[in-house]
C-alpha cells in the first residue's frame, strides 16, 4: 500500500469515527431532552392535580361551614309576629298538639334519664331552666341544645321574694339565666325569647308584680307561657298511676296541651312515668311539639 492510499483510509476511518460519534450524541441529546420533557411534564401535571385536589378541599371546607353556620342559625329562635302571635295562641290549635315541658332543671339523674328517653321516643321537649341550677350542671343543658331540645328560663333562683321583689328583678333573673344558658352552650347568641314565672303568671300574692314583669319583658322581647295541662308532680302525685289521672282530668278536650311537669332532682317519678306518659299521648292521637315550632 502506498502512502497517499493509507492516508485516505485512515481519513475514512476518522470521518466514520466522526459521523458515528455526532450520530451518537445527537441521540444522546434527544434522549435526554426527552427524558427533561417528560419530567417537567410530569411535575407540572401533578402541581395542576394538587392545586385542584386543594380547591376541591377549599370549596369542600367552604360548603361545611356554610352548612354548619346554617345549623347554626336554625337553633337560634328569632322573635317574630308570627312568633308572638304563635305564643299568645299557645293553647289553639286546629289539629292535635302537645308541648311536653320540664321546669326546675338542670338536675344530674332526672334530667339525664328524662333525655335518655325522649331520645329513645324521638320526642323534642322543652326545658324552663334556672340560671342557678344550669351554671351546676352545664353539660346537661349542652345535651339538651345538641339533642334539639328547646331551652327556656324560668329566671335564676326560684326564690319568690328576691324574684318577685319587683318587676325589674324578673327581668335582671332572665338576664341572668341567660348569661348561665350562653355559656352553658357555647352560643352568645342565644335567646330563647320565653320565660316561665316561677308557681304561674296568674294569680298569688305576687299577681301584680308578675303582671307589671310581664309588660317589661316583652317591651325587652321576652313572651312567657304557662300551661294547661300537668301531672301534678310538684304538688300531690306520686305515682305513674296519679300521674296519668291527673293528666287525664286536666287534658280534657284540648287540642292544643302545654304538660306541666318537672326535671328537679327529686323528681325520679317523673322520669319513671315518661314512657306512659308519651304513650297517653301518642295514643290519642297528638303531635309531639316543642317550642321551636312556635317561633318558626
Ligand atoms: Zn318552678
Amino acid at each position: 500500500m502506498d502512502l497517499i492510499s493509507i492516508k485516505r483510509k485512515y481519513r475514512n476511518i476518522r470521518n466514520t469515527i466522526i459521523s458515528l460519534a455526532l450520530i451518537f450524541s445527537l441521540l444522546l441529546i434527544i434522549l435526554v431532552l426527552n427524558e427533561v420533557y417528560k419530567k417537567t411534564l410530569i411535575v407540572k401535571t401533578s402541581t395542576q392535580y394538587a392545586r385542584q385536589i386543594e380547591n376541591i378541599k377549599q370549596i369542600a371546607i367552604q360548603q361545611e361551614q356554610i352548612k354548619a353556620e346554617e345549623a347554626r342559625k336554625e337553633k337560634l329562635p328569632e322573635l317574630t309576629e308570627t312568633g308572638k302571635q304563635n305564643i299568645k295562641n299557645i293553647y289553639k290549635s286546629e289539629t292535635k298538639r302537645v308541648f311536653l315541658t320540664f321546669d326546675d332543671g338542670p338536675s344530674k339523674n332526672v334530667t339525664a334519664s328524662i333525655l335518655d328517653i325522649l331520645k329513645q321516643e324521638n320526642v323534642k321537649a322543652s326545658f324552663f331552666v334556672l340560671g342557678s341550677r344550669v351554671e351546676l350542671y352545664p353539660d346537661i343543658i349542652k345535651r339538651e341544645y345538641d339533642e334539639g331540645h328547646f331551652i327556656a328560663s324560668h329566671g335564676y333562683s326560684h326564690i319568690y321574694s328576691q324574684l318577685y321583689s319587683s318587676p325589674q328583678s324578673v327581668l335582671d333573673e332572665y338576664n341572668k339565666s341567660l348569661v348561665a344558658i350562653r355559656n352553658a352552650i357555647g352560643e352568645q347568641e342565644y335567646n330563647p325569647h320565653l320565660f316561665r314565672f316561677p308557681g304561674g303568671y296568674s294569680g298569688g300574692k305576687y299577681a301584680l308584680v308578675k303582671q307589671e314583669a310581664a309588660t317589661l319583658l316583652e317591651q325587652n322581647g321576652i313572651m312567657h307561657v304557662d300551661w294547661n295541662a300537668l301531672t301534678s308532680d310538684a304538688a300531690g302525685s306520686k305515682t305513674t298511676e296519679q300521674f296519668l289521672a291527673e293528666l287525664d282530668k286536666t287534658v280534657k278536650q284540648h287540642t292544643s296541651v302545654v304538660v306541666l311537669m318537672h326535671d328537679a332532682g327529686t323528681k325520679q317519678a317523673t322520669a319513671d312515668a315518661l314512657p306512659q306518659i308519651i304513650a297517653y299521648f301518642r295514643d290519642r292521637g297528638f303531635e309531639f311539639k316543642n317550642f321551636y315550632d312556635v317561633f318558626k
